[in-house]
């Protein structure tokens, strides 16, 4: 069966395992040495108390693996079951200081490890919480002790003496980790907003404030990307490149805020057209500021007959509908197809010549580069010509 012990497609239940790996070789350790000192007879202990607390350990260790496999505790306020490992450790510690008095000098040490465990993960009141239950604890330890009532005045001084450094160091210990909570938060938030700000700074280099379109930088990096894999896949794709016709009128006439308006709405007008094109749909809008009134449309997988047809249905749309303050604009276009191969400037220059065609021979129209191959005009609008070059 393939079964992990970490599960590997979740990193934070796989952290939190490792964590609780980590408590578990722990407590192998001091058991081993625990162990290693009862048979050689330094810590005295009866039997049915240290088998006790050896299975009681297995079973607790047990019942925590098993809901932390099992991804129950993810329905807990905190999942990582830090605050209950912490206790459960402190318990057992309790438990064999109880029985063991000859071990409880070792297991202070354990006790403070045990706040060092919590230390990263836990808040500040649950801190404050295990220090107030261990020293509570140890206090209930020596309390419950007959053997301490009746000992000396030294060993009594000797187990204050003892409970005083214990309550300075579990409360040092709370202390410090309260501070490593604090410069961790502040670590994140750090992090957030460092996050937010190169996501904000991605999002400005990529878009055009005012058309909401693809950023020239942004366009013209699609362009080679989509290059290299119409090489590497022999894929075709076509480029239209729309520029507004008469714009500087637009301009004179009713003012530079209003051709602002025209631009946004030209290229809403667009993006509506590309996004009913299923080839484009499917990967994504590929309209870009080429310039001031200029646009450079990139369909991946297009051929020069599906590209005539995309900018025929945007030049329309432009002319059929008024724009802002009833204003009347066309657009002229040119389109290229790439050739495999070449250097993407290439492409651009003859979309371009094609373009500056649409605007000599009288603007509001679809000009294509020559194809290659074919019968020229064979799948052009009335008011597309193909040109023709030497
Ligand atoms: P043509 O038909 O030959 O393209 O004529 P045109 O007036 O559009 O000429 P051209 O394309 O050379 O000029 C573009 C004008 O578009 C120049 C500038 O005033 C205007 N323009 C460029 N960017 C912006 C912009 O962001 N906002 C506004 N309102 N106008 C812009
Ligand atoms: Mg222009
Ligand atoms: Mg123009």
């Amino acid at each position: 069966m393939d079964y992990a012990l970490v599960p590997k497609d979740d990193k934070k239940q796989a952290l939190r395992l490792r964590r609780f790996g980590m408590a578990l070789a722990s407590y192998v350790l001091w058991i081993a040495l625990g162990l290693a000192g009862y048979f050689s007879g330094v810590l005295t202990i009866d039997r049915e108390p240290l088998l006790f607390m050896l299975g009681g350990v297995a079973v607790f260790n047990l019942m925590i693996f098993t809901v932390l496999r099992s991804g129950l505790n993810k329905r807990f306020k905190d999942p990582s079951l830090t605050l209950l490992q912490c206790l459960g450790a402190m318990c057992w510690i309790l438990v064999l200081m109880h029985f063991s008095p000859p071990a409880r000098d070792l297991m202070l040490m354990v006790y403070i490890m045990t706040m060092l465990f919590g230390m990263f993960q836990l808040s500040r009141r649950e801190l404050m919480l295990l220090a107030v239950f261990s020293l509570a604890g140890y206090g209930a330890v020596l309390v419950f002790d007959d053997a301490l009532r009746s000992a000396s005045q030294a060993d009594q001084t000797r187990e204050a003496l003892r409970y005083s450094i214990l309550t300075a160091m579990i409360l040092w210990s709370a202390y410090f980790g309260n501070y490593v909570g604090n410069l961790k938060q502040k670590l994140r938030k750090q992090n957030d907003s460092l996050k937010r700000a190169v996501e904000t700074a991605v999002h400005q280099a990529e878009r055009d404030e005012l058309t909401r379109t693809y950023s020239r930088r942004f366009i013209m990096g699609s362009l080679d990307q989509e290059k290299a894999r119409s090489d590497e896949e022999n894929r075709t794709f076509s480029i239209c490149i729309f520029d507004l016709d008469h714009f500087k009128r637009v301009n004179d006439q009713y003012g530079h805020q209003v051709g602002d308006q025209v631009l946004a709405e030209f290229t809403m007008r667009a993006g509506n057209v590309l996004r009913s094109m299923d080839q484009v749909r499917r990967r994504g809008h590929p309209m870009g500021r080429y310039g001031g009134e200029e646009f450079i449309v990139l369909l991946p997988g297009t051929g020069l007959p599906g590209a005539i047809n995309c900018a025929e249905r945007i030049r329309e749309l432009t002319k059929e509908r008024k724009f802002v303050d009833d204003i009347e604009i066309t657009v002229s276009v040119g389109v290229s197809q790439y050739r495999p191969n070449e250097e993407i400037k290439e492409t651009i220059r003859r979309a371009d010549e094609a373009l500056y065609e649409a605007k000599a021979l009288g603007r509001n129209q679809v000009r294509a580069e020559p194809r290659l191959d074919g019968p020229q005009g064979a799948d052009t609008h009335s008011e597309t010509v193909l040109a023709e070059r030497g």
